[in-house]
């Protein structure tokens, strides 16, 4: 009787936009005290939009012009955003040796020069201070900079916008009984804490690497009460890792990356964090009808 009743729960679950893979998922779902969110695509939409362009040695539109160059071949929704603002009109840019690190930037060499792309971290790797500006300080998106043979060149700010459900969401999870409601990010404090504060997050962590939201995960996996289980739901840029390594790995399904989609277990057709409520009550009820 368990397949049956498990297969009427999935099945009504995809007519609302959620994939479930299996039934166990369900059962995990049906017990979630623990749900971990990534910022950016997630919580965000993370179609991010030029906003301001600050150069500092080369003029406005060859700064946009190198960062857009440097990202030609990057997924990133940073990346889309830089190459959305400079469209290639008929360019002859060579760029080689493209690099892109995870969490931080990305560099490429472009007509002979090393051009950087990226956050502070990655400046400070490359032993360059950024400039902060008056206006980046009170800036709700994310800074980018830019520096040309080791030199700091500028920055460019780009802005995101919080999804319209997200304080529902979390709302939600709060209403069902879900202790704990956590965001990491890559992204720089001050853009995490004003998500945050605007979603009702009961915690956040930011400036993460990739390999740090993994132990942020395990950390919370050991945290949680026996019996209860973790969440990680996430667009699948730069968190793959996580999505697998949490009890039920969430993946966005319209803006998400195919690897995540794959290495998820569940799947959100139309990217709504809100529906997250909605696959544990669907959950729950199975489950109920099951026993
Ligand atoms: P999140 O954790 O919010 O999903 P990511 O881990 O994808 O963010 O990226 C974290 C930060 O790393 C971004 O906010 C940005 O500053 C920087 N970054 C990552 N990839 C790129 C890129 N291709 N171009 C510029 N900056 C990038
Ligand atoms: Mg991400």
């Amino acid at each position: 009787s368990i397949p049956l009743t498990f297969f009427a729960g999935i099945g009504g679950a995809s007519h609302k936009g959620i994939l479930i893979k299996g039934g166990n998922h369900m059962d995990a779902l049906a017990k979630l005290s623990t749900v971990v969110f990534d910022k950016t695509g997630t919580l965000t939409h993370g179609s991010f939009e030029v906003e301001a362009v600050h150069p500092e040695t080369i003029d406005e539109k060859e700064l946009l012009h190198l960062a857009a160059h440097v990202e030609r071949f990057s997924t990133h929704p940073i990346a889309v955003a830089l190459r959305n603002a400079y469209p290639n009109e008929a360019d002859s840019c060579v760029v080689t040796d493209t690099k892109e690190i995870a969490g931080q930037g990305i560099t490429a060499v472009i007509n002979g020069k090393t051009v950087s792309v990226g956050n502070d971290k990655m400046m400070a790797t490359l032993g360059i201070k950024p400039h902060a500006c008056k206006l980046c300080a009170h800036h709700t998106g994310t800074t980018v900079h830019v520096a040309i043979d080791g030199q700091y060149a500028g920055h460019i700010l780009i802005a995101d916008q919080l999804k319209d459900d997200a304080r529902k969401a979390i709302e939600q999870l709060k209403r069902l009984g879900v202790q704990r409601t956590v965001m990491l990010t890559g992204d720089r404090d001050e853009a995490a804490r004003q998500v945050a504060e605007q979603t009702g997050v009961t915690e956040y962590h930011a400036e993460l690497l990739p390999a740090d939201k993994v132990s942020h995960v395990e950390r919370l996996l050991k945290d949680k009460q026996t019996g209860t289980s973790l969440a990680f739901v996430g667009d699948g840029i730069n968190d793959a890792p996580v999505l697998a390594r949490a009890d039920v790995g969430i993946a966005m399904g319209a803006l998400g990356s195919d690897a995540a989609i794959e290495a998820a277990d569940v799947v959100l057709m139309d990217d709504k964090p809100s529906k997250i409520a909605l696959a544990i009550r669907l959950s729950r009820r199975t489950i109920f009808i099951a026993k």
